[in-house]
């Protein structure tokens, strides 16, 4: 047979959709979808007639072809964003989603958001109301600020504070703050998106009260802002002005202080040893307007939360920006489930999955690790499990110096390289993302939930060599 003849013999779209074993998929999934996928393994069958010399054993075997059908139809109708097992250690990994969230938040979610729901209207009066009204008195409860509104993210809140309290006019920030979060947000460039003036001040490792007191201008200048640098540390011979010092600056010349503190934490995690701000505490030092995320250390969805003097607040609801970043409902449904659990501090630290993780005690630690490894003694002898000590980090930019004491389960097999087990183990039906370290693969216990251990389990036991 030679490459015309191949090609003529090669299977059509229409005849192999007819094929029996398709009949499953098509009564599951997307006509288009199934036939699409025929029709991309038709088009690379086609190319590796005209690349290969000898016939592809998928054309004269008919099965190989349509395992490879279905193959195909099974990866395409994958969703792509999918559940994963966080094998890293790392809480808040960005790449993962940052914040898991608690089962409570999500039965709120799927309750309003497959129902219409009180969104923007007032029962007492049955009349417009303001989707800010929903969470607004749990996050003052929780924070002590005056007054609260949440938008789409950290990044769209500092916009909106900055074009709301400073459009036009300067904002003074030390240079020592001038943070780059992952990439696309940078403090000097969201200032002149929001129309602000930035009035850089002090030195890489130093500023001085006194900085800021030269760079005031009783007409330019609109505000004062603090950066909380969540994702590095600068050590060493260095100095800044704290909050409470900004506040009695703000005081003397009549200005607001805007604080960006990124991590969001309400808990007091002390006792663990995380030195984090805290946003009560920043609220007692006096800004007079704070924004944190909603998933970072706050255990939240995705979420821009600004706290603190109504004046402000009413601005920056009126402001045109705020339609652009506003929250949508799934989203606040979840934040005032959250919310509603800072309640009780208790309560919260048991619910959040990012505190639960946190604050988990080595030993707990140890002993999840210990159960898994039981489990996988089940493998046959080519697999060797060990349990180590490692080192977990809290992620998502938030306390870069702090390791947390965790125990990881470490694979090794004779007949894969780490390399390999590291790549099967995230092709898994549930992808486990893990790393590979001394020629092991690491798997952190702290970030393996209880409801992952049955995949990860049935997964490592899957491992081919
Ligand atoms: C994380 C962070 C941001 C960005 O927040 P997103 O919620 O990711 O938009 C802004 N400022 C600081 C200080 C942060 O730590």
């Amino acid at each position: 047979m030679d490459k015309k003849e191949r090609l003529r013999s090669l299977y059509k779209v229409d005849e192999v959709l007819q094929d029996e074993c398709l009949v499953f998929f098509k009564e599951k999934l997307p006509y288009a979808l199934v036939a699409d996928s025929v029709r991309k393994e038709i088009g690379l069958l086609r190319a590796e007639i005209l690349n290969e010399d000898d016939p592809p054993a998928a054309l004269t075997e008919r099965q190989l072809f349509l395992e490879r059908v279905i193959r195909r139809i099974q990866t395409d109708a994958t969703p792509s964003l999918r559940r994963v097992i966080n094998a890293t250690g790392t809480i808040l990994h960005t790449n993962l989603g940052r914040s898991p969230l608690s089962e409570k938040a999500i039965r709120r979610v799927v309750e309003t958001a497959c129902s219409y729901s009180t969104l923007e209207y007032d029962l007492k009066t049955g009349r417009r109301g303001s989707r800010h009204d929903h969470v607004r008195s749990l996050i003052c409860r929780a924070t002590g600020a005056e007054s609260a509104m949440v938008v789409n993210n950290n990044a769209a809140a500092t916009m909106l504070v900055l074009s709301s309290m400073a459009d036009g006019r300067e904002v003074v920030v030390s240079r020592g703050e001038l943070v780059e979060i992952g990439g696309s947000f940078r403090i000097p460039d969201i200032m002149s998106l929001s129309g602000v003036t930035l009035r850089e001040v002090g030195t890489t490792n130093k500023t001085h009260l006194s900085d800021y007191v030269q760079a005031i201008d009783p007409e330019r200048t609109a505000a004062l802002m603090k950066v909380h640098t969540s994702n590095y540390r600068i050590i060493g011979f260095t100095d800044d002005v704290p909050l409470s010092d900004l506040r009695k600056l703000g005081d003397r010349y009549d200005l607001p202080v805007i604080y960006d503190m990124g991590n969001g934490l309400l808990a007091d995690l002390k006792d663990y040893k995380i030195f984090e701000p805290s946003v009560t505490e920043a609220m007692r030092d006096g800004a007079d307007i704070m924004l944190f995320s909603g998933d970072k250390l706050l255990g939240g969805p995705q979420a821009g939360i600004i706290i603190g003097k109504k004046k402000y607040i009413e601005k920056m609801e009126r402001h045109p920006l705020a339609r652009v970043v506003r929250i949508d409902k799934m989203t606040l449904s979840a934040l005032e489930a959250v919310f509603f659990g800072y309640q009780d501090m208790e309560t919260a630290m048991k619910e959040i999955p990012t505190l639960q993780m946190l604050t988990c005690p080595k030993e707990d630690l140890y002993e999840k690790a210990r159960l898994l490894a039981e489990q996988l003694a089940l493998a046959d002898d080519t697999l060797r499990i060990g349990i180590e000590s490692c080192e977990d980090l809290i992620g998502g930019g938030s306390a870069p110096d702090v390791r947390l004491a965790g125990y990881a389960v470490t694979l090794h097999m004779d007949a894969l390289t780490a390399k390999q087990i590291e790549y099967q183990l995230r092709k898994s039906p549930v992808p486990i993302i893990s790393h590979i370290c001394q020629d092991r693969v690491w798997l952190h216990m702290r970030t393996i939930m209880d409801k992952d251990i049955k995949d990860l389990v049935e997964s490592i036991l899957n491992l081919k060599g």
